[in-house]
């Protein structure tokens, strides 16, 4: 089984890192996966996802991760210290420096995988002041069907440990509004987060984004785009044949 989840998580890695997707270049970009009981996998800082191999990939701890999350004015030193801490081999490489947010969304529950990029697209538009459109209004069915009814979208913040306490207050607000998990988080100036079950959830909530905000960026263009409206989107949410079909795309 863990042999299995580590491949998987290199599987996505080298997926979310090919180049000719625009989604992450060198260092850009990292990806985790639930572990067990009390771990899970980070991809290590300074490696880079497309070539990413089991040597770059650190097992943390979740108790020593997820505590950083409670704390204010902690240094770089005091937090690199902490997230050294939380390794299960202490001869591992350092975790990434957004491993408290893997750590935060990994122990939602049925999330098992959890993907981010600098995505071109989705950063032209999160670079520009429509970016909260993005992530609050939907415009094709198969966003629907792969990112959710709407992302969590967060203002800009310093990466890191401010970084990772403003996704999970941003995703709790969420959560409490659409009684259902993010599929995607959308941060300003920054790039996106998809989480799923499987790896091929994440996957596909992130090409389906990038896919969304060419589609986007091209109907702004003629004065669009045209959002689905609220029915529309709960319409699309609950039939059954799109329920079928995230099944069968093992999403
Ligand atoms: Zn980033």
């Amino acid at each position: 089984m863990r042999t299995k989840i580590l491949k998987d998580l290199l599987t996505l890695s080298h997926e979310l890192g090919r180049e000719d997707r625009g989604l992450a270049m060198l260092g850009e970009g990292n990806t985790s996966a639930r572990f067990g009981g009390d771990t899970f996998l980070v991809k290590a800082s300074g490696t880079c996802l497309g070539t990413l191999k089991k040597a770059d990939v650190v097992e943390c701890r979740s108790a020593k991760v997820l505590p950083l999350l409670e704390k204010e004015g902690l240094s770089d030193q005091e937090i690199d210290n902490a997230l050294l801490a939380a390794r299960v081999d202490a001869k591992a490489k350092k975790p990434s420096v957004e491993t408290v947010f893997h750590a935060y969304l990994l122990s939602l529950p049925g999330i098992n995988f959890v993907g981010h990029t600098h995505a071109t697209t989705v950063n032209q538009i999160l670079c520009s002041p429509r970016a909260r459109d993005l992530a609050e209004h939907r415009i094709a069915p198969d966003e629907i069907v792969c990112c959710g009814v709407a992302s969590v979208f967060v203002p800009y913040t310093d990466p890191g440990v401010k970084l990772a306490q403003a996704i999970r207050r941003q995703t709790e607000a969420f959560i409490k509004k659409h009684q259902r998990q993010p599929r995607v988080v959308l941060m300003q100036n920054h790039g996106i987060i998809a989480l799923g079950a499987t790896w091929q959830a994440v996957l596909s909530a992130m090409l389906m984004a990038e896919k969304v905000a060419k589609i986007f960026v091209g109907a702004s263009a003629l004065g669009g785009p045209v959002f689905f409206s609220d029915e529309s989107i709960r319409r699309i949410a609950g039939r059954t044949d799109e329920l079928y079909r995230q099944r069968a795309l093992n999403l």
